[in-house]
C-alpha cells in the first residue's frame, strides 16, 4: 500500500497535542478540504460569516479533517477517520481532498495496527473515510486491522435509505464491509443518552445534524474533553444559531448546543472541533455580551 508523500507546501499533518489527566491526545489531519461557505453557515448572511471564514473566488471555505488519537494507557482510540482514499476522482477534485491521514500517522509515529478502538460520530463520508482503504488492486480493507469500530445503527439505516437530500453523504464501503465482517459494533444510543465504550471513553447522542450524531467524551482524572463533531464543526460556529445548511434539523441543533454549553462552559470541558483546521481544540467561555467564544 503506497501513500502520497506529504507535499512540501502542505501544513503539518499533526494539528496539536495535549494531555488530559492521564491521557494523551494527538490531533491528526486527513488534510484540508473546501466546502461552500453558504452551506456551512445556513441562514447567516455572508458579510457576517466571511469575517470568520474567508471565502475563495468560488465561495468556498477551508475546513480541516481532524482525527483525535487518545492513548489511555490501556487503549489507543481513534475518533473519526477523515475522507479517506475512496472518493470518486471528480468529488476528490471538487473538495480538494488530500487523503493524508496515514502520512499523519507516520509523522506522529503511530501505527494503524496500534489502534484498538475506532469511533465514528456519524457516517457522512468526511468522518469515516479511512475506516477502510482501497488497495491499488481495488480491494477494500480495514485501515485499522486490530480495531473494534463503533458507529450508530441509525446512521447505517439512514445511509441505506439513500434519500434525495443526503444520499451523496453516505459511501457504504466506509462501513458495510466492517459490519459484514463483524468488526463494527452498531450502537443504539438514544438522544441525550450516554454509552460507555472503554474506561474513560463514552459517546453521547446529540441529534440535529443527523438524528443520531454521537459526541465522544474523554474523561481522565476529573477532567473532560469532548469531540463535539458536527454539532459545532469549527470555532466559527460557536454562536447558538450559526448552524449549518447541511443540518437535517437546525432547530434541534440549536437546542442541543444550548444543552451542551450548559455543562461544557461551567465545567470547563476541552472541546475538540472536527473541521477546524487551525484551532482543533479549546475551552469555551461567554464574553461580556454573553456570546460563546474560545477562552
Ligand atoms: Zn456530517
Amino acid at each position: 500500500m503506497s501513500h502520497p508523500a506529504i507535499r512540501p507546501d502542505s501544513p503539518n499533518p499533526i494539528r496539536g497535542r495535549t494531555t488530559l489527566g492521564d491521557f494523551e491526545l494527538t490531533i491528526l489531519s486527513d488534510g484540508h478540504y473546501f466546502l461552500d461557505g453558504g452551506a456551512m453557515f445556513g441562514v447567516v448572511p455572508k458579510p457576517l460569516w466571511e469575517k470568520r471564514a474567508p471565502a475563495d473566488e468560488q465561495n468556498r471555505i477551508l475546513l480541516g479533517l481532524n482525527t483525535v488519537i487518545v492513548r489511555t494507557g490501556k487503549h489507543t482510540v481513534a475518533i473519526e477517520t477523515g475522507i479517506g482514499n475512496k472518493l470518486p476522482p471528480k468529488l476528490r477534485e471538487i473538495y480538494g481532498a488530500q487523503a493524508q491521514l496515514l502520512d499523519a500517522f507516520a509523522a506522529a509515529q503511530i501505527r494503524p495496527e496500534e489502534i484498538d478502538i475506532v469511533i465514528n460520530s456519524h457516517l457522512h463520508f468526511d468522518h469515516c473515510g479511512w475506516n477502510t482503504t482501497r488497495t491499488p488492486d481495488g480491494r477494500i480493507e480495514p485501515t485499522f486491522p486490530n480495531a473494534r469500530y463503533f458507529a450508530h445503527r441509525g446512521e447505517v439505516f439512514h445511509g441505506r435509505l439513500q434519500l434525495e437530500r443526503d444520499a451523496v453523504s453516505y459511501i457504504s464501503d466506509n462501513y458495510d464491509p466492517l459490519i459484514a465482517s463483524g468488526q463494527m459494533t452498531l450502537l443504539e444510543t438514544e438522544p441525550g443518552e450516554t454509552n460507555p465504550i472503554v474506561p474513560g471513553i463514552s459517546v453521547e447522542c446529540f441529534p440535529g445534524h443527523t438524528d443520531q450524531l454521537l459526541a465522544v467524551h474523554i474523561d481522565s482524572a476529573g477532567q473532560r474533553a469532548t469531540y463535539i463533531s458536527d454539532l459545532i464543526p469549527t470555532t466559527a460556529h460557536l454562536d447558538i444559531t450559526w448552524v449549518m445548511g447541511y443540518d437535517l434539523d437546525p432547530l434541534t441543533c440549536i437546542a442541543e448546543r444550548k444543552r451542551f454549553y450548559q455543562r461544557a462552559i461551567p465545567e470547563k470541558w476541552l472541546v475538540l472541533f472536527t473541521h477546524d483546521h487551525h484551532t482543533p481544540f479549546g475551552h469555551i467561555a461567554l464574553n461580556d455580551k454573553g456570546k460563546p467564544v474560545i477562552a
